[in-house]
């Protein structure tokens, strides 16, 4: 090919204008995506600061998330993302990755009265890998513990005949199992039943691992770590010290180095065809705007839907495209900074999952015990944590009911010195079942707009990490057809 005639690539990304919708991560990652190869930028985000589900706030003078915190180090395009914005010396390893099911302190205790927690053992999703440890009994009793026994004495179950998890761990090791040690976990994180994750996406390898050893507590034995590798696998848990808003943070000044517009307090109403492209009109700025307020339309080439599914589905519905959204689950999430009487107990759990219908809490995260960095400026009398509440108990005070809940856990808790309290909207895991079908023929029919794509949390499934990659291969798809044509 002569110089004449190689294509202009540089000219066509700086004349391919993108408005991207929603100032989340994936907006974010979306924006950096196209920014950082010349294109015009406007991001729009409808609340009065960037960064959606990451939030860091100061409470009683500790910086900490209210949201997001925690994510895989070994994910690359996130860890790619964090190097890149000189973020790296940043991370922080867990220093605490145990997870505890509460249950009631003993078979009389009255409903609200104080809980046990007891530490699971070695798992996958919850699956003991030995049916004998001493938690899996305090769990399930001594008549659940014969029952999950019974898995080493049945015949090999292939789990291509058995998808959901729910159903493989009730058949396999019985509903005690089920229901006090693999409940809690998708649960309390997710807000699904067992019976809605398919094992396959939730525990890779085990399908196979089964029909090698022929019992599920030895397939998840395989799977598990070596010892020597267990600390190592518990590091690649990790956080940013200072908080995840510093990723957002660092986000947005790369992106206004790069001449990027971005606009808080504007709320994208819709967007109609102009002919070559798009017109996105905006509702007015501050919260009581309409969108007869509104600021000047933004044109577009591009438009990158980063919001959720339902916001989504209704900014494309005028396009013809009907998108079958998941079912979400909305929840309260407060953090609470606490007095604490120091104690000589055993290390704590960082993240505890009730058995269903045990607390008015979903989960509840102990800042102070997985962070050192949140530890050390906590120091010895104050605790942080973060409390999910299940919003089916419809709590009147949010911070009251977290407050008292986690008290019933721990007893040398005191008062509550700062608190944030935060409603959210929890999309369906990547693992679900049916999620990929959903999210694949959402995106064909998305795709047959021309110059729309959708990305973000309801289509990646939860989790920052999953986020970012979707957001970076759906832009790099995008950027391949504005230089080098729709293939
Ligand atoms: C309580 C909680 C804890 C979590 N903990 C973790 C964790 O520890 N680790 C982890 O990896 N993940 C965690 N997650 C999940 C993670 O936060 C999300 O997967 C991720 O942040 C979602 O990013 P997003 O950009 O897709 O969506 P969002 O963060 O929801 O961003 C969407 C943005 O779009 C904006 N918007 C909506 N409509 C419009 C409109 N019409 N015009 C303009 N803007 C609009 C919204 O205001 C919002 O800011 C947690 C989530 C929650 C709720």
């Amino acid at each position: 090919m002569t110089a004449h005639t190689e294509p202009d690539l540089a000219g066509r990304a700086h004349t391919t204008r993108v408005v991207v919708i929603g100032g989340g991560i994936a907006g974010l990652t979306a924006a950096w995506e196209c920014a950082r190869i010349g294109m015009p930028v406007t991001l729009v985000e409808a609340r009065g600061r960037i960064g959606g589900d990451i939030e860091t706030a100061e409470l009683d003078g500790i910086r900490i998330d209210l949201a997001a915190e925690a994510f895989s180090v070994s994910a690359r395009p996130l860890g790619a993302l964090i190097d890149e914005l000189g973020l790296h010396d940043a991370v922080e390893p867990a220093a605490d990755g145990s997870i505890a099911v509460a249950v009631p302190a003993s078979s009389t205790s009255a409903a609200g009265g104080p809980l046990r927690l007891v530490t699971l053992p070695a798992n996958r999703s919850g699956i003991p890998a030995n049916t004998w440890a001493t938690p899996v009994r305090q769990l399930v009793g001594t008549a659940g513990v014969w029952r999950a026994y019974l898995d080493r004495l049945r015949p090999p179950l292939t789990i291509g005949r058995e998808r959901r998890l729910g159903a493989l761990v009730r058949t396999r090791m019985g509903p005690r199992v089920r229901d006090r040690l693999v409940a809690p976990i998708t649960v309390g994180t997710y807000g699904v039943d067992p019976d809605d994750i398919d094992v396959d996406l939730a525990v890779p390898g085990l399908s196979a691992a089964l029909t090698r050893v022929g019992s599920l507590a030895g397939a998840v034995a395989q799977l598990l770590p070596e010892p020597s590798e267990a600390a190592s696998a518990r590091a690649r848990r990790a956080m940013l010290r200072g908080g995840l808003s510093r990723l957002v943070e660092a986000l947005a000044e790369r992106l206004l180095v790069l001449d990027a517009d971005i606009r808080v307090d504007a709320r994208a109403t819709g967007f109609s065809p102009t002919g070559d492209g798009w017109l996105v009109t905006l509702a007015g700025e501050g919260e009581e705007a309409d969108a007869d307020a509104g600021a000047e339309p933004l044109v577009a080439d591009i438009v990158v839907l980063a919001t959720d599914a339902a916001t989504t589905a209704h900014l494309l519905a005028p396009h013809g495209v009907q998108l079958d959204t998941p079912s979400t689950c909305v929840r309260d999430v407060v953090t609470l900074v606490m007095d604490a009487t120091p104690t000589a107990s055993p290390a704590r759990a960082a993240t505890v999952y009730p058995v269903p219908g045990t607390m008015a809490a979903a989960s509840v995260i102990d800042a102070t015990a997985a962070w050192a960095s949140v530890a050390t400026a906590a120091g010895a009398g104050r605790r942080v944590l973060r409390v999910t509440l299940d919003l089916t108990d419809q709590a009147t005070d949010p911070v009251e009911t977290a407050a008292s809940e986690v008290q019933r856990m721990w007893p040398e808790l005191g008062a509550v010195r700062a608190a944030a309290h935060r409603r959210v909207i929890l999309s369906p895991p990547a693992s679900m079942v049916g999620h990929a079908e959903r999210i694949a023929a959402a995106r064909a029919r998305i795709s047959a707009v021309p110059g729309i794509v959708a990305v973000g949390e309801w289509l990646a499934g939860g989790g920052v990490a999953g986020v970012v990659s979707d957001a970076v291969n759906e832009l790099e798809r995008v950027r391949h057809d504005v230089l080098w044509g729709r293939s």
